[in-house]
């Protein structure tokens, strides 16, 4: 294996940039769609609202005629249609969403009123017209809906108002997860001297589900080039992107990039200039992309975030982009070696803005469990201020 140099992380995330695979497309119902990546638009079939409508419980009149008392001529609950045009000294009584009679121009609140023997007064100071206008909100024919969206609850309402009960989705991309280990046990068993439990295994998986993908798991390969191998080759040709962790350090059993590039893999990258996750490896192949992320956990986790997780959305044409909010680091960070861009997570102060979390290094696994983000520290900054903004990166 020929060993690449060390590129800055804004040169690796370029190059990751460049490369996708390709994604199919499925009809679903819209009921299942939460989560996945809208691929077409969504017109509406009507407008909304559909016909003049109340928005409170109340009498509907003609403004002109206020106080009133007013001749309660009709109900109209939710549902039906009034049958009664509203003429001078007249209303009818009306339900909140139901359609507001021929004649009235306002809606005053069943709350403001004072009823007698088949009247009614208004007995407000003034009224707003609460009448929502055919179309205000929805015209028939519009746009209500972009691909390239990740489908969120509150656009199932609007699939479910436009009648969308059948939608057009981005198939779900198979991302093969590959855990690499002599040491590693699964996480039902108890380990035994020298072992860990296999942790990012069930992190990636997890992250995979995150961005709207399919997690293929494999197992865990143990630190020998032959089984290494099998498993590798198999994902390839099953899976659209391979990600392996562990396995990819300068270390005696570190198989994964040999393995790589035997399989035909063609590495781009295989170490960057960040911390946590400097020996990451990406690399590409005529059937599927390939990350070797590092072993420790919080690199493992952290790489996925940078690097996996845009790819996995770039590739399912989704229009996903991290979180990123400007917030006031409240005390100071400052590092001896700055040689690196550093990653740091970090929390949320009691005064609005973040501190740096406590953190011992990319082993650490529960410092992530209570971050509220990461932010990012460039090559050469040795320090910064107590109130100076930072970008944070919801994790
Ligand atoms: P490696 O790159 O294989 O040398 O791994 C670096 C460190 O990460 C070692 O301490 C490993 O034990 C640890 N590690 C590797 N894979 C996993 C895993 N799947 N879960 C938890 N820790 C791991
Ligand atoms: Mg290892």
């Amino acid at each position: 294996m020929s060993e690449k140099k060390m590129i800055p992380l804004g040169e690796a995330l370029e190059i990751a940039g460049r490369y996708r695979v390709q994604s199919g497309r499925e009809k679903i119902a819209f009921t299942d769609s939460p989560g996945r990546v809208l691929a077409e638009d969504i017109f509406s079939d009507m407008d909304m609202p559909p016909f003049n409508r109340s928005a409170v419980d109340g009498f509907a009149c003609r403004r002109a005629d206020l106080p009133g008392p007013l001749t309660i001529i009709e109900t109209i609950p939710a549902g039906t249609y009034p049958q009664k045009h509203v003429s001078e000294g007249e209303c009818s009584r009306i339900m909140t969403g139901a359609a507001v009679p021929d004649g009235a121009d306002t809606v005053f609140m069943v709350e403001e009123s004072r009823e007698e023997k088949g009247s009614v007064t208004f007995t407000g100071s003034q009224t707003k017209d609460n009448i929502a206008l055919r179309g205000e909100d929805i015209g028939s024919g519009d746009r209500v809906l972009t691909g390239g969206r990740v489908i969120r609850p509150q656009d199932i309402a609007v699939m479910a108002t436009v009648g969308a009960t059948e939608v057009e989705v981005v198939k779900k991309l198979d991302i093969a997860v590959i855990s690499t280990g002599d040491e590693l046990v699964e996480p039902h068993k108890k380990p035994g001297k020298g072992e860990i439990r296999n942790s990012n295994a069930y992190q990636l998986i997890a992250q995979v589900m995150r961005a709207g993908a399919n997690a293929v798991y494999y197992g865990i390969a143990g630190d020998s080039e032959e089984q290494t191998a099998q498993i590798v080759d198999r994902a390839i040709a099953e899976c659209d992107i391979v990600l392996l962790t562990g396995g990819v350090s300068m270390g005696d059993y570190d198989f994964v990039p040999v393995v790589l590039e035997k399989a035909g893999v063609e590495i781009l990258f295989d170490k960057v200039a960040v911390q946590p996750g400097k020996p990451t490896t990406l690399g590409i192949h005529k059937d599927a992309v390939v990350f070797g992320l590092p072993g420790n956990p919080v690199s493992a986790f952290i790489q996925f975030e940078i690097f996996v997780r845009p790819m996995i959305h770039r590739s399912m044409d989704s229009d996903w982009k991290p979180e990123i909010v400007r917030m006031i680091l409240s005390d100071g960070y400052s590092r001896k070696r700055a040689g690196r861009f550093a990653w740091v997570p970090v929390i949320r102060n009691s005064d609005g803005g973040v501190i740096a979390a406590e953190y011992h290094g990319s082993a650490h696994i529960n410092a992530l469990p209570g971050a509220y983000g990461i932010t990012g520290v460039p090559v050469g900054v040795h320090e910064i201020k107590a109130g100076e903004e930072v970008d944070v990166r919801f994790i």
